[in-house]
């Protein structure tokens, strides 16, 4: 049923409105859209498989970068989303937006739900077994966030009622980051957080067995540090995040070209990630920037990171 030699590649581009602050300070807003699949900053065109500007909603923006992905896991292929961009660009907007709120929940939640939708529409000789994990990589280490692991959300019945509920164990695993609160978005923004779905299905009349995996990835700030005041930790955290995301990259790039080589070994992100990049599987790379003028020199990085993979 799945090719294994079937793998798509697709990098879009989301751009999110101009900030209170940017407003404020009279900030240009610089993307001209020249099409569906086109954007221009100061006269740079830019390609990818599609282009969003800023009034993009997020049912539009999941419905154009996730939809198919879980229908594909559901039937037996793996699939990786991330988030790439600067911190602030929208990356957690994205990925999780507001995870209770029905117009602000981003591409997880209502994946979650899509997913109970789908159980809950097949027929009866199909027993499912889906757990989640979600765990963070910081400094090449990796941190779970669950208070063990994974989570079980169903296994021939659900063990959550409503996908709502999942959404409460991702606000338990987020409160796991153990930074006080104050430091909540500086340490995320310097650390991966990858949230892993496991969908298994059997059906019982026939005995076949079908299983997917799912990493949806908001990726740690992809700005660069300045060179000047950076040293210590800082520097060390910095050093680590530039040489694990050029070695995505990479892989991206590598993919997409067809190597035979693929730098899977580089860091510990493309390593657990590997069986969900290459083979059999679908990747959607959502590269996040910021319409103003004041970050144009990172938004265009942004977006060169995002043409590697094309
Ligand atoms: P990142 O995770 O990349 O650091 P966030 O997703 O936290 O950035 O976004 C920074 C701020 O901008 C948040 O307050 C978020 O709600 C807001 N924001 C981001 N993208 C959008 C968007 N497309 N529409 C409206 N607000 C957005
Ligand atoms: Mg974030």
């Amino acid at each position: 049923m799945v090719d294994p030699a079937e793998c798509t590649i697709k990098v879009m581009c989301r751009f999110r409105p101009l900030n209170k602050s940017e407003v404020e300070r009279g900030d240009k807003y610089i993307p001209k859209f020249t099409g569906e699949d086109q954007v221009s900053i100061s006269g740079k065109p830019f390609m990818f498989d599609r282009v969003f500007g800023s009034n993009t909603t997020q049912e539009q923006m999941y419905k154009a970068s996730a939809q198919k992905i879980v229908k594909d896991v559901l039937d037996g292929y793996n699939g990786t989303i991330f988030a790439f961009g600067q911190t602030s660009s929208g990356k957690t907007h994205t990925m999780e937006g507001s995870l209770h709120d029905p117009d602000g929940m981003g591409i997880i939640p209502r994946i979650v739900q899509d997913i109970f939708n789908y159980i809950y529409s097949m027929d009866e000789n199909l027993e499912f077994h889906i757990k989640v994990s979600y765990f963070e990589i910081y400094l090449d280490r990796i941190k779970d966030l669950l208070d063990g692991m994974y989570y079980v959300l169903w296994h021939i019945v659900p063990w959550f009622s409503v996908p709502d509920e999942v959404m409460d164990t991702i606000d338990e695993g987020k409160s796991n980051r153990h930074v006080a609160v104050t430091n909540m978005n500086e340490h995320s923004s310097r650390s991966h957080s990858i949230f892993q779905i496991n969908v298994k299905q059997e059906n019982t009349a026939t005995e076949q067995k079908l299983s997917g995996k799912l990493y949806l990835v908001d990726l740690a700030g992809s700005e660069k540090v300045g060179k000047t005041g950076a040293e210590g930790a800082v520097l060390e955290e910095a050093k680590n995040i530039n040489k694990s995301l050029s070695a995505l990259g990479n892989v991206i790039s590598a993919l997409a070209e067809g190597s035979t080589y693929v730098p899977y070994r580089d860091s510990k992100m493309t390593r657990i990630l590997q069986d969900s990049l290459g083979g059999n599987c679908r990747t959607t790379m959502v590269i996040c920037a910021s319409p103003s003028a004041y970050n144009e020199a990172e938004t265009k990085s942004t977006l060169m990171f995002g043409q590697r993979a094309k």
